[in-house]
């Protein structure tokens, strides 16, 4: 059987697409991802279906069916966690058999045709008591956000197994909501969804199924949006990305999901239409998140209140929201807007996004998971293997199991390599069936051997991530004169021949990162980081020590050590610091006034260790700090 075809996103007929990625079935992960992804597969999704069955959320669909006596059990919403877990492991049987899966996804695909009604409808919230009610709350009841996740589900599961049964649901449903949705005049309901999502999905199945009225109904729910539709609810007009049309937003704000989601599916409308105003703007946005509203992690969404963007520069670390599904979401905008045009930045902050805010959301075993993730936390903030608003763990979910279509990309002739990582993709390139083979012990080390088994003359374009200064390549062991620009693609242009070999290397020195001026929280603090991956101290690696009191420096250089029995293997920066206790003066008071010279306690030398970020809050509880004060700054 020839491989299927199964893009994360489907750009192959996309006229603006400039770049187009290689499918997740061409890809296997190996090494630090391959675990990850196995981790998902084995454990995450087969987990995850247990809580959907014990927690309701099946029933819900039964219970639409007529085979379920009991009541609607938890949010509205629920419905799209069984499809966040479809889409999962559908991506997930794309890389192969997997008979229990396909078990499992049967039975949910099953649930979810039995809930359909016959005119198309679906949601098992409104599906027997309230059906008079459909569509009567779309600012607050999720209806198509839900309709969206069963759209990506759908396509998904399309691409991955060729099967259209759950196709047909989702178009059925789609037909619906595009005779249901209009504009004023059209004599049709004119509402939009106070969640985006069925944006993106709607334009997803335009290219699954070239129906362009799915591709219209996207554009109409965008348009839309901005005039004060969602007026009048708990939340202001912000909140939902109302406030003002797309094309005249300053910044990213209200929501962090839904403000993704939102700039997902313009990006989405952009690569089918080309409306150079939908660029500028999604650009506009992208620079602002990137100067002023993004953590140190990748994580977005500072406030708890809302789930939402704070104000510029208003980056709390210990009350951070940053949650994992508006983390999830930023990669799948970074991954949309290198489509886009092509440009490495977005590259780069998918990869750093990835490892620094998504994966932390995920325990290394795929058991639990974080829904808000704090860059610094007392011991109390744990990962849980389920939450009763559950749209993080399948989300998660999905997101792994698509990762290997984040890899590579084809622009033209040219393949471009995005993210490192052992491994082997093996797809057609201009007519032949081309391998690229990754060995590399990434994203601990950044030396990457790339073998390219296949013949032709295009370009391998190699990623030089942003923080890669003093990189080298090398060409079947020469050395290349190929410019190695830090935070651009190098391209190598040559006939190829089976068993050529690039060898890039990416040094990694331990880097001590500063916040800007104008956040408060970060201010006389640093923030320690190695190839792509952020660090964190935790209080298991410093005994007796209070790590608000914990100084580092650059001039005390850290050594990077691998530790194959740490969490299964990864790499540990050690040195020295300084702890500088409180002196006694601070007993019982917040307040005093300013000593002459520095006011401090007496210092001592301490052994110094920083684990990965995605790595945190998997010992004993105890405290954890990205930010670490800064020796010599006022200390
Ligand atoms: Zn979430």
């Amino acid at each position: 059987m020839p491989p299927r075809r199964t893009p994360v996103v489907d750009l192959a007929r996309s006229p603006h697409a400039l770049v187009r990625p290689v499918p997740v079935s061409a890809v296997a992960l190996e090494g630090f991802f391959g675990a990850r992804l196995k981790n998902n597969l084995e454990v995450s999704l087969f987990g995850q279906w247990e809580e959907l069955e014990r927690t309701g959320r099946l029933d819900n669909f039964r219970r639409a069916a007529g085979l379920f006596a009991g009541p609607h059990q938890g949010r509205v919403f629920n419905d799209s966690d069984l499809y966040k877990w479809l889409e999962a492991a559908s991506f997930a049987l794309a890389r192969g058999p997997n008979p229990a899966l396909e078990r499992l996804v049967a039975e949910g695909m099953a649930l979810v045709e039995g809930a359909q009604e016959p005119d198309g409808y679906l949601d098992t919230y409104y599906g027997l008591e309230r059906r008079g009610e459909r569509f009567t709350n779309l600012r607050d009841n999720h209806e198509l956000y839900c309709a969206g996740h069963l759209f990506q589900a759908a396509v998904a599961h399309h691409r991955a197994t060729g099967s259209g049964r759950l196709l047909l649901v989702a178009t059925r449903l789609a037909d619906l909501i595009c005779a249901e949705f209009g504009p004023p005049g059209s004599g049709l309901r004119h509402a939009i969804d106070g969640h985006e999502e069925v944006e993106m999905a709607l334009v997803e199945l335009y290219r699954e199924t070239r129906e362009r009225r799915y591709l219209q109904q996207a554009s109409y729910f965008v348009e839309s949006r901005g005039h004060g539709l969602l007026a009048g609810g708990a939340y202001d007009r912000s909140y939902f990305q109302d406030e003002a049309p797309f094309r005249a937003l300053e910044r990213l704000s209200g929501h962090a999901v839904r403000a993704l989601y939102y700039a997902c599916g313009v990006t989405d409308l952009y690569l089918e239409t080309g409306e150079a105003a939908l660029l500028g703007t999604l650009e506009r946005l992208f620079t602002h998140l990137m100067a002023r509203q993004i953590y140190v992690t990748g994580g977005v969404g500072a406030r708890h209140d809302g789930e939402a963007f704070g104000e510029d520069y208003e980056l709390p670390n210990g009350r951070a929201y940053t949650e994992t599904c508006a983390a999830i979401g930023s990669a799948m905008w970074c991954h949309r807007m290198l489509a886009a045009t092509g440009e490495a930045r977005y590259a780069d902050q998918l990869e750093w996004t990835l490892l620094n805010a998504v994966l932390p959301g995920g325990s290394l075993d795929g058991r639990s998971y974080l829904y808000v993730n704090p860059l610094e936390d007392d011991g109390r903030h744990r990962r849980q293997a389920w939450y009763p608003c559950a749209c993080c763990p399948p989300n998660l979910a999905r997101t792994l199991a698509a990762l290997p279509g984040y890899f590579y990309g084809t622009q033209g002739d040219d393949l471009l390599v995005h993210l490192y990582g052992a491994g082997r993709a093996t797809f057609d390139h201009l007519g032949r069936e081309l391998s690229i083979v990754q060995r590399t012990a990434y994203p601990w080390d950044g030396a990457v051997e790339l073998e390219v088994q296949g013949e032709g003359e295009f370009a391998v374009r190699l990623r030089v991530p942003r923080w890669a200064g003093e990189a080298s390549l090398s060409v079947n062991g020469a050395s290349s004169e190929v410019p190695l620009r830090p935070g651009s693609y190098a391209s190598v242009r040559r006939r190829w021949r089976p068993g050529d070999r690039l060898e890039l290397t990416l040094p990694m020195p331990v880097r001590f990162l500063e916040a800007h001026p104008y956040v408060p929280e970060d201010a006389g603090r640093v923030a320690l980081a190695r190839g792509p991956v952020l660090y964190c101290a935790e209080a298991a690696d410093h005994p007796g020590v209070d790590l608000r009191t914990l100084f580092v420096a650059p001039e005390r250089p850290l050594e990077a050590a691998f530790g194959a029995d740490l969490f299964g293997g990864l790499t540990v920066l050690r040195g020295t610091a300084v702890a500088r206790p409180l002196d006694e003066g601070w007993r019982d008071r917040l307040y005093r006034p300013v000593a002459r010279g520095l006011a401090s306690g007496p210092a001592r030398e301490v052994a110094f260790a920083a684990v990965p970020y995605l790595a945190w809050g998997h010992r004993e509880p105890g405290a954890m700090r990205v930010w670490l004060g800064r020796l010599g700054a006022g200390a």
